[in-house]
């Protein structure tokens, strides 16, 4: 056959990470129920529900900050259990963005940026650091680089944290509201970096409450309810078209 194949769409690629059947215990809490999901290279899914639904869980899992109790993870052909080669292999390839920053105080910005890249990757200090400034431009702080992060507001704080993240040339982001402890001025700021990248073409798993950027920037929106994905479907069915009597009362209570 010559004939020219299309392009495969998003749902025939090989996922970069395929979920199946996943459940999660804290004691007797039940918090992950069965969930199954596939992530695409170059998506933004977004994820949002309820606090206590279980979504910081649910990405935690997926480089394994939390150990599933059954089901299956596979991250870039790589499945997560308890081999530690793997482990180290998923931490490469999948970076992470909290709430709280969580940027070494007594460490200098690009000090913050270099680390990971020196010990992890083995970069060579003076290339890290190139590639360091390069990113501090990208998220806007250039002239920051060798300042404390006790010396930056919670907005460049946590562009820091995101340029730390990049600096290890991740495959993968996650996000677990990443403007949800910023003064409500700082937020467009964070937002609009993650556009940015996300315009780049990153796979972009990001938790938030910020619906703007959910329904702008967001491929599929997924919706925990009480531990289960209850629904995941594109930005316009799921705010527009919602048929499901509890998300549209969620989504209510936001407006
Ligand atoms: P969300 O991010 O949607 O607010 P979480 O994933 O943080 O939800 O929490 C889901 C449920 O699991 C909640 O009931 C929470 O109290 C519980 N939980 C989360 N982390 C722990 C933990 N380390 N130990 C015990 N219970 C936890
Ligand atoms: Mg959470």
């Amino acid at each position: 056959m010559s004939l020219a194949q299309p392009p495969p769409t998003a749902s025939q690629q090989t996922p970069l990470i395929t979920v199946e059947g996943v459940n999660k215990h804290f004691g007797a809490a039940h918090v992950l129920r069965d969930v199954s999901t596939r992530f695409h290279e170059g998506e933004v899914a977004v994820i949002i529900g309820a606090s206590g639904s279980g979504k910081s869980t649910f990405l935690r899992t997926l480089n394994r900050l939390e150990k599933h109790d059954s089901g299956r993870i596979v991250v870039e052909g790589i499945e997560l259990n308890d081999n530690v080669k793997n482990l180290d292999a998923i931490r490469r390839e999948v970076g992470m963005v909290f709430q709280q920053f969580n940027l070494f105080p007594h460490l200098t910005v690009l000090e913050n940026i270099t680390l990971a890249p020196r010990r992890v990757r083995k970069t060579p200090r003076q290339d890290a650091q190139r590639a360091a400034l390069e990113l501090l431009a990208r998220v806007g702080l250039k002239d920051h680089a060798n300042k404390h992060p006790h010396q930056l507001s919670g907005g460049q704080q946590q562009r820091v944290a995101i340029a730390r993240s990049l600096a290890m040339q991740p495959k993968i982001l996650l996000f677990d509201e990443p403007t949800s402890a910023l003064d409500p001025e700082m937020i467009n700021e964070v937002l609009d970096v993650m556009k940015d990248i996300a315009r780049s073409g990153m796979t972009m798993i990001v938790v938030t409450h910020e619906m703007r950027f959910a329904r702008d920037v967001g491929d599929r929106i997924l919706f925990f309810d009480q531990g289960r994905l209850l629904q995941e479907a594109p930005p316009d069915e799921f705010f527009d078209k919602q048929q499901n009597e509890r998300i549209r009362g969620f989504l209510g209570q936001l407006a």
